[in-house]
């Protein structure tokens, strides 16, 4: 008996090894299946949520704007391929559709009530939770560049007005004649705004303020989100706001958790809608806490943003989302939102109306 003892020992020694080994190999082969799930990079844009149907859009308008979202999405899309930054990607994809009139920001801005455009943007950096918006500025030409420099050069996240202006012009940014954003569709817009004076959420008409004579009342807008290959995510926005908006008003697209929010442990978020609504539901960050806090997927925490919280308060719109894992997300409870992701294998997905 004695003598079996060693043998014994030897015997389960090697199986326990054997067994460890097994376990070591399941779970490294576990991790290398997620890993090769999980995209290495991905990236959202938008072009303003509203009521965009197809009935209204001719075939040259609709092809416009596929063709400039795909162009802008390619932008960034180069960039996380080449192994740049989230903030970097969503910086410069934002750019091609701020220099576009065919969207509410930069070029395409919407007039207010004294005829002036007054821009806001804003830009998140989910690593390190820093951030940089400007409100109300009339002379800078890519807003979004100025929220990303005062979130890189100055010890402040929000700036407005002339000081955002006085700034930018040390910083070395394109400050452009206030002229330059104006476009005679906008123009006409305000004056139909202003005929029946009331304050029209720029791409709507499912509101109080529907005015069915705002033919593009469609434009928004924009925003981009991007996971990048170093695990980083951002976000930004960018808009003209709301055409007939006065007495300096400031939608949520500035605003850090409205607006726009990025955090690595959870999701990078950028809002279009009705701005007053989505400043009070905190729209971004109530996303990412939703994650945070409660364990809820994207999806999931999405939809009960914008399905139910948004609207419960009387506002519309949508959002575009990415998550530490690369899912992509867009979501929104009006007719459409021009909209398009791009995942790592460069598969291109553009969508204008409810149903693509
Ligand atoms: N959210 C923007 C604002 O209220 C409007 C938009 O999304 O077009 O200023």
């Amino acid at each position: 008996m004695k003598s079996l003892i060693p043998f014994t020992l030897v015997f389960l020694l090697c199986f326990a090894c054997n067994n460890e080994n097994k376990t070591t190999d399941a779970l490294i082969e576990s991790e290398v299946e997620t890993k090769i799930e999980k995209p290495e990079f991905a990236i959202v844009i938008h072009g303003g949520a509203g009521t965009i149907l197809k009935k209204n859009m001719t075939p040259e308008r609709e092809a416009a704007y596929k063709a400039k979202l795909e162009e802008a999405i390619r932008v960034g899309y180069n960039i996380l391929k080449q192994g740049g930054s989230s903030l970097d990607a969503v910086e410069k994809t934002i750019n091609v559709m701020e220099d576009s009139p065919l969207f509410n920001a930069g070029k395409g801005a919407v007039f207010t009530n004294a005829e002036t455009n007054e821009l806001d943007a804003s830009i998140m950096d989910g690593k390190t939770l820093n951030a940089g918006a400007s409100a109300g500025t009339t002379t800078v030409r890519n807003p979004i560049n100025l929220a990303r420099t005062i979130m890189d050069k100055s010890e402040h996240v929000m700036l407005s007005g002339k000081g955002a202006e006085t700034f930018a012009k040390e910083q070395g940014l394109e400050l452009v004649d206030p002229n330059y954003f104006y476009t005679e569709n906008r123009f006409k817009s305000l004056q139909r705004a202003k005929d029946r004076e009331k304050v029209e959420l720029d791409h709507d008409d499912q509101t109080a303020f529907y005015d069915p004579t705002i033919k593009d009342s469609k434009f928004g807008t924009v925003g981009c989100v991007a996971l990048d290959k170093n695990g980083n995510l951002a976000a930004g926005t960018s808009t003209g706001g709301m055409t007939n908006k006065r007495y300096g008003r400031i939608g949520d697209a500035p605003i850090i958790g409205s607006g726009t929010y990025a955090n690595n442990a959870t999701c990078a978020v950028s809002s279009t809608g009705w701005g007053e609504f989505f400043i009070r539901a905190q729209v971004a960050h109530d996303i990412s806490a939703l994650m945070e806090y409660k364990g809820l997927s994207l999806q999931e925490a999405a939809r009960i943003v914008i399905q139910e919280k948004v609207p419960n308060l009387g506002g519309n719109g949508g959002i575009i989302a990415v998550d530490k894992d690369g899912n992509m997300v867009m979501e929104f409870n009006t007719a459409g939102m021009y909209r398009a992701t791009m995942n790592d294998k460069g598969e291109l997905v553009i969508g204008i109306y409810e149903k693509k």
